[in-house]
């Protein structure tokens, strides 16, 4: 069996791994460098307190691999445990919360629901008075997201599978032969045409493009988001978790030698933006508003803290912020729409596509709940614990 994988973010080089380790011949097909998309630009947050079961079981999924990386991969990402701490403002967002723990601790997760009170000696700097209740998980924490990227594409090499950069797929004829799985699949680039039995879209912001190549309409739109590294007037401790105030949207974790990581998206327009020719810098005006917005989360953000650099990069959001995984049609998997949290959730999806290409179907997760058909059976649960 020969797959194509159409992308060289973590996605599809977990996929090529988990390909190659079953011993399928696989291809991936990069248009520019290995990372260049937005693998290089997330925050790096790993974490298993999701809203639906679905997010928490590849949460849990994936942390099994991220908790022995260096051991399997050779390559130390740099993964700090030092939780992510949720905060509610609103006592309608703290019920949520009640009801998010009793799911997540039933599948095995061991979160719990703080006061905020509690949720201070997390966060020494919290203003509690900005907060009716939180939930913590030590499970969660960052990693770097180039280094896992690394990780992967190295094993993948070992492992048999090629990986070609500055190799655009431009075109795909897709044949069906009866077969439920494969096709014969013909991939064309600018320098070569290739063969293959399933073609994977793991094309990130730019999976809808690639899924129009084979006739399909995903309902995945490139969205523009901001974290800026800042020096803030009192230094994060490195204990202190990856802390969300969800009603506003905004977070912060520790960086390096006391500097901090923000986000957040706080504009009432969320307009779909053109992958290959968006503004990638970090505008001031939504630093100054970040700052301030973690300046209401925690003291650390005093009228002192300065802003040293930041930058831009994609979501890949679908409707209810839940990616799309699945056998689209005979000889086409996607593994795309992660919508904020696709590095944390790639190991998982790498094994679900070889699954899917190699078995047949899905036995990871029950992935029913993320193919794109949910869309047509009326408005899917959101996942709402979303930044
Ligand atoms: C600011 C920011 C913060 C984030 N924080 C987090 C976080 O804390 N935790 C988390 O889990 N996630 C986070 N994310 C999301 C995360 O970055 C993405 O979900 C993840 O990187 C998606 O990986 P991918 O492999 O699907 O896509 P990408 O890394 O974008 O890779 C897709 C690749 O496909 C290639 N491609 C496109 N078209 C073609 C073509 N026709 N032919 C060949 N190649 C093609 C592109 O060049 C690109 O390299 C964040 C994202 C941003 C922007």
């Amino acid at each position: 069996m020969h797959v194509v994988v159409c992308g060289g973010g973590i996605v599809g080089l977990a996929a090529a791994y988990y390909l190659a380790r079953r011993e399928v011949e696989v291809t991936v097909c990069e248009a520019g460098s290995l990372g260049s998309g937005n693998t290089d630009r997330s925050a790096g947050g790993i974490r298993t307190q999701f809203s639906t079961p679905v997010n928490v079981k590849l949460s849990l999924a994936s942390l099994e691999v991220w908790d022995d990386f260096e051991e399997r991969f050779g390559v130390d990402i740099a993964h700090r445990r030092s939780g992510y701490l949720f905060l509610a403002r609103t006592e309608e967002t703290a019920a949520n919360f009640r009801e998010q723990v009793a799911m997540q601790n039933d599948l095995g997760v061991p979160s719990a629901y703080l006061s905020p009170a509690e949720a201070r000696e997390h966060c020494p700097e919290l203003r509690i008075e900005e907060f009716v209740g939180a939930t913590y998980s030590p499970t969660d924490g960052f990693a770097d997201p180039h280094l896992a990227l690394q990780g992967f594409s190295q094993a993948a090499r070992e492992a048999g599978g090629e990986i070609r950069t500055k190799t655009p797929v431009t075109g795909i004829e897709i044949e069906e032969t009866g077969d439920p799985v494969t096709a014969d699949v013909t991939v064309e680039t600018p320098d070569e045409t290739l063969d293959a039995d399933v073609f994977v879209n793991a094309a990130g912001a730019w999976a809808r493009r690639v899924g129009s190549l084979v006739g399909l309409d995903l309902p995945i739109a490139p969205r523009r988001r901001q974290v800026a590294v800042v020096a803030p007037e009192t230094p994060v401790p490195d204990s202190v978790p990856l802390t969300i105030d969800l009603d506003t949207g905004s977070y912060f974790r520790p960086e390096r030698e006391g500097q901090a990581l923000v986000g957040g998206h706080f504009a009432d327009e969320d307009p779909d933006v053109d992958p290959d020719g968006y503004d990638t810098g970090m505008d001031l005006d939504w630093a100054v508003t970040a700052v301030e917005h973690a300046g209401r989360t925690a003291g650390y953000f005093g009228p002192e803290s300065g802003i040293v650099r930041g930058w831009a990069g994609l979501y890949a959001v679908t409707p209810d912020h839940h990616p799309i995984v699945e056998r689209s049609r005979p000889g086409v998997v996607t593994a795309g729409g992660f919508s904020g949290h696709g590095f944390q959730h790639s190991p998982a999806t790498g094994k679900l596509v070889t699954e899917l290409c190699v078995d047949g179907e899905a036995s990871l997760v029950d992935i029913s709940r993320l193919s794109r058909e949910r869309f047509d059976r009326g408005v899917p649960d959101d996942e709402r614990n979303v930044a």
